[in-house]
Formats: C-alpha cells, sequence, structure tokens
C-alpha cells in the first residue's frame, strides 16, 4: 500500500468549516472530506493501512491512488464524473452538472471468479481492493453510523420476546470492533447486560474511552460476577473481557451460566484477516498470519466451528440466538460441511425486514462544518418533523444522551418512504427541511446524507440482508445493480457498487448513495428525486417477493408497480 501519505498525516480528517477549502463546489469538497473523514484516525480503525472497519474494508487502493483521488478532486468540475474503480482513480468524463460527480465501483469479480482466493491474488497484485461496505464508498462515520441499527434490532428483540426491554436480560457476543463496538451501548440503551469476547486488547480500551463500553475484565469470572450483580439490580452494565470468543462461550456451557441472548459480530467473514483463532493471542496470531497463512485458516475455521457449535447449545439450552451479520454459519457450513449451521436466524429475518419493506433503514447524514451545533440543529429538525413517532423521540433523545461524535459530528435514523398529503416521502421531507436549514443559514454549512449499503434496497446477500426471502430470490443481485443505475439516474452525487461487504467476496453485492445538501435548488431536485427513488427500491423489491407490509405501503403511499394486483 506504500507508506502513509504525507497529506494525510497532515489532514488527520476532514478539513472543516464553512468555506470550501480545497475543491471548487460543495459537492466535490463533500467527497474530498467524506474521504479523510473515513480516514481519521478517531473513525478508522487502521488507518495507516487504509483500512476503515469490517476486517480489511478499505477508502482507497494505496497510498499513491489516495493522493491521486485528492488530486482528481480537487480539479473536478461542476459538469464532471470521476470514476473509481477499487480504490483507484481510472478516469474523468464531462457528463453534466446533475449528474453524479463520483462514480465508485469496488471488489467486483464475475460469478464464476467470485471468491476469497482469486480476490487475495488480485489484491496482493495491487489490482483490486475490498471496500466493505460504507469503507470503500467514503461514508464510514465511526461507531455512531451503526449504533441505531444495532439498537433497532434488540429493541425489535426485546418487543417480540420480553415486553420491549432487555433489563435483567444478559446478552453475550464477541467482537468490539468498528461496528461491533456499537453492540454493548445498543445493549444498554435498551437497559439490559452485555459481556463481549474481544482478542484485542486497545479495541476494548479504544470502546471504553469513546463510552461505547463501560468495563474491561481481566477475566471472564470477574465479567460474570459485575454482570450478575447488574442483572440483580435490573441496571444497564457492559464489559469487554480480553478472550476468544469461542473459548468464552465454551466457558460459560461448562459452568452452567446460561445467557438469555447470545450473537456475534466478529469479522468471521474473513477467515484470513478478519478472524482470531483460538490458543493464541492476538500478537501471536498476527504473526502467524504472515507466516503460515494456510495454517492460518486452517485454525480459523476450526474455532469458527467451535463457536457456531457453542451458540447453538446455548441456543439448546434456552437462549436466543441470531447471526448479526458476519457470515459466520456460512463459513462453517461451507468449509466444514456443518449441516445445521443455519439452525439459528440472521437478524434481518428475524428482526429487520418488516421495516425494508416500508422502505426503512439507516439514513444518516454528517455536518461538513465539523460543527456539532449544525447536528443538534438537525435534531430539532427531525423533533419537529415527526412528534407522532415515538421511538424516533426517543432515539434522538438517546443519541444526544449517549453517542460521542466520531470525526464530522454526524446522526442516523431510520426513515423510511412513507409519504405526506403531498406525496413527499419521510426521507425527502427531511433531506429538503435540512436544505432549507443550510439555505437560510441556520446550518452553518452543507450537510451530506448518505446511507448504509444495508438498506431496503440496495442489497442482495443471501446470508444477510436476503435470507430465506418469501419467494426464494435470496441471491438474484439485479436488486442492487437497478438501486444504484436508479441512483444515478435520479442524480445522487456519489453512487457505488460493491461486491462482498459485510459477509465476504462473492456472498452479496450492494449499493450506496450520497447527495449534498448545499441549500441549493438542484440540491432539494436531487434529494427529492433521491429519497423517492431509494426507499421506493426496498418497497418494489419487497412487494415482488410477495410480502403483505410492502403491498401494503406500496398503495398506501402510491408507489407504482406494473403487473402487481392487490
Ligand atoms: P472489525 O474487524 O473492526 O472488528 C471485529 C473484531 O472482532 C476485531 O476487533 C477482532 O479483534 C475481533 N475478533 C475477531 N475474531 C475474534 C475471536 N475469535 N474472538 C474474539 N474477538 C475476535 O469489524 P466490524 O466492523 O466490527 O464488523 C464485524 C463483523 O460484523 C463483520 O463481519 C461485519 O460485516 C459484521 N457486521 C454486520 C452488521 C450488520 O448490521 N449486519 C453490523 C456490524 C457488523
Amino acid at each position: 500500500f506504500g507508506k502513509p501519505s504525507e497529506q494525510w498525516q497532515e489532514y488527520q480528517g476532514a478539513p472543516t468549516g464553512t468555506d470550501l477549502t480545497e475543491c471548487q463546489s460543495w459537492r466535490q469538497e463533500a467527497a474530498f472530506r467524506m474521504l479523510n473523514n473515513n480516514l481519521d484516525p478517531e473513525v478508522a480503525e487502521r488507518p495507516e493501512d487504509l483500512v476503515v472497519y469490517g476486517g480489511t474494508g478499505r477508502a482507497a487502493r494505496s497510498w499513491d491512488a489516495y493522493d491521486a483521488i485528492l488530486d482528481e478532486l480537487r480539479n473536478l468540475d461542476d459538469d464532471e464524473t470521476l470514476l473509481v474503480q477499487s480504490g483507484k482513480p481510472v478516469g474523468k468524463f464531462t457528463t453534466h452538472e446533475r449528474a453524479p460527480r463520483v462514480l465508485i465501483a469496488n471488489s467486483n469479480l464475475v460469478g464464476h471468479w467470485d471468491d476469497w482466493e482469486h480476490f487475495h491474488e488480485l489484491e496482493a497484485e495491487g489490482k483490486i481492493m475490498y471496500g466493505q461496505m460504507t469503507a470503500g464508498s467514503w461514508a464510514y462515520i465511526g461507531t455512531q453510523g451503526i449504533i441505531q441499527g444495532t439498537y433497532e434490532t434488540l429493541a425489535e428483540l426485546a418487543r417480540q420476546h420480553y415486553d420491549s426491554d432487555l433489563a435483567g436480560k444478559l446478552v453475550v457476543t464477541g467482537g468490539l470492533g468498528g461496528m461491533s463496538g456499537a453492540q454493548p451501548l445498543a445493549v444498554t440503551m435498551n437497559h439490559g447486560v452485555c459481556i463481549a469476547a474481544e482478542v484485542q486488547p486497545d479495541r476494548i480500551e479504544r470502546r471504553v474511552e469513546t463510552d461505547y463500553l463501560m468495563d474491561y475484565a481481566d477475566s471472564l469470572d470477574e465479567a460474570l460476577a459485575n454482570a450478575k450483580e447488574a442483572l440483580e439490580a435490573g441496571e444497564p452494565y457492559s464489559v469487554g473481557v480480553e478472550m476468544n470468543v469461542a473459548d468464552m462461550l465454551e466457558a460459560l456451557l461448562e459452568r452452567d451460566e446460561i445467557p438469555d441472548i447470545v450473537t456475534d459480530q466478529t469479522s468471521a467473514h474473513d477467515e484470513l484477516e478478519g478472524y482470531y483463532p483460538s490458543g493464541y493471542t492476538a500478537a501471536e496470531a498476527d504473526e502467524l498470519r504472515e507466516d503460515d497463512p494456510e495454517k492460518y485458516v486452517e485454525e480459523s475455521l476450526d474455532t469458527m466451528e467451535r463457536h457456531v457449535q457453542a451458540i447453538l447449545d446455548l441456543q439448546d439450552e434456552g437462549a436466543i440466538a441470531f447471526e448479526y451479520g458476519n457470515n459466520i454459519r456460512g463459513q462453517v457450513k461451507n468449509h466444514r460441511g456443518m449441516e445445521n449451521a443455519f439452525d439459528f436466524p440472521g437478524f434481518v429475518p428475524a428482526y429487520i425486514r418488516p421495516m425494508f419493506c416500508r422502505g426503512r433503514g439507516p439514513f444518516r447524514w454528517a455536518a461538513l462544518s465539523g460543527d456539532p451545533e449544525d447536528i443538534y440543529r438537525t435534531d430539532e429538525a427531525i423533533r419537529d418533523l415527526f412528534p407522532e413517532n415515538e421511538s424516533l423521540m426517543r432515539w434522538i433523545d438517546l443519541a444526544q444522551e449517549q453517542v460521542s461524535f466520531q470525526g464530522l459530528p454526524s446522526r442516523v435514523c431510520w426513515l423510511g418512504y412513507e409519504t405526506d398529503d403531498e406525496g413527499i416521502t419521510e426521507r425527502a421531507r427531511f433531506a429538503l427541511k435540512i436544505n432549507e436549514l443550510v439555505a437560510s443559514g441556520e446550518v452553518s454549512a452543507p450537510v451530506v446524507v448518505t446511507r448504509d449499503h444495508l438498506d431496503a434496497g440496495s442489497v442482495a446477500s443471501p446470508n444477510r440482508e436476503t435470507e430465506a426471502m418469501r419467494d426464494g430470490t435470496d441471491a438474484v443481485a439485479d436488486w442492487p445493480i437497478l438501486n444504484a443505475l436508479l441512483n444515478t439516474a435520479s442524480g445522487a452525487d456519489i453512487v457505488s457498487v460493491h461486491d462482498g461487504g459485510g459477509v465476504g467476496i462473492g456472498n452479496s453485492l450492494h449499493t450506496n448513495n450520497h447527495v449534498v445538501l448545499d441549500g441549493s435548488d438542484l440540491a432539494a431536485k436531487k434529494a427529492r428525486a433521491v429519497f423517492t427513488t431509494d426507499p421506493g427500491m426496498g418497497v418494489i423489491r419487497h412487494a415482488d417477493a410477495g410480502y403483505e407490509d410492502a403491498l401494503d405501503e406500496a398503495e398506501q403511499s402510491n408507489v407504482h408497480i406494473p403487473m402487481q394486483h392487490h
């Protein structure tokens, strides 16, 4: 990847302030700031290697490519479009002002060759890059980006199983990395108790420092003793333990300490560079990976097999088990022939799909000024616009109280399609409101609105977002491709298409968009179009698969679906 860029060392994150600093207009400047925000040492997990989060999810292919992207963005005109292929700038064409300023394709391979083996060969030759989801599309905003999704998932679990509250309930999990680090805070926000195993001590420390985790325990005994006290008192509590999660789950079984809920967010989607085998410290395992990658992979998969078996055993003993989108079930089924690996569900069919049917997904925005006041002003706008939405109101209160900003101040809110009397969707209403606030100067600089790739109509991922679709279309990837094309047609400012996010190369296709709200009429037009068509894809994709909620949303909100008869 080369030596870390001098520019990157100088920036240490996004340039901020209310004036353009680098580029000709705000659309280009927004791309420039978001890319640097992704690589902010406060935001990214290993920025010196260009790694943003999620195993090896990168923002640029090499440090030379990073420098070249910055130069291209500095020189990009308002009617030009830059092309980025797996984290490297490869071309620029004159298009038109309403078109995207940047189009990105990361990690995509043709079906027959679409696996880690072929990918790693090309990666070693510097010809491709793993973009994960928001890493390669410059939309990662730190652990704050995933926190609401994790909170909503656990809130839905609590609604289904425990009278809407996790007080007195123990959640046991693995991983305290970029996204997995949101788990303890999401549990305590729902009033529960969380024990998380993590092999890298600095990751545990980082979550404590950023208030995502309350405590660091030296042993499982200590963690259990503290957790029990909190459970009895009905108090929220979270603790990280430095150990391999497979060992921890087996130890819990041995002692007959059965948690209420078990899940996992280690980077199991990548057996070589994401997941840690048992029997080594993290540093020892890192050495083994360098010296003998084949042995590493075998041991990593052996540990995963024990890990999944322990989850199944805990489920048998009464714990509620679900996979949290890291493909650990797929890994042991494919590589170890474990036929019953899928005997516990994924989180999407269990808790998220009803929201996708209504076009609801993780809408998020970042204040390009760098000023937290701008986000607080948008929080007020949310409260004014959607006062009847109780869970959203509760979320805004919790987020203000408990979620620390990382890098550019940002917020996430799950918003959907539902239209008002004028036919404007929930997402578009809010984006148009932000644009007005920028125009009037109440928000001090433009705001960029983006989202996770995990959204209602933007992903095909049979072991995650499209697991167990009603009509069996789990692996049909036409939908995300249509989604990206439609985002481009609607004038999003960045559009990207990636392979392999979340669950590993060959297991998913997904897309992302950015819209820059600079207060202009053009921004209003783009926002209205993108935030109608983008959640609209979620409605039609799920209506096509026969989901009642989606058919109902389509009817209520006038989404035109040919050949659909209610
Ligand atoms: P990350 O690589 O930043 O963090 C993973 C952490 O797990 C690391 O800190 C690592 O040290 C730890 N770890 C790995 N193997 C371990 C083991 N055996 N025992 C204990 N700790 C271990 O990745 P991330 O961004 O946190 O994402 C983690 C995984 O969860 C990915 O597979 C990602 O795709 C998935 N994920 C899915 C969703 C979702 O909404 N579906 C959300 C977050 C994460």
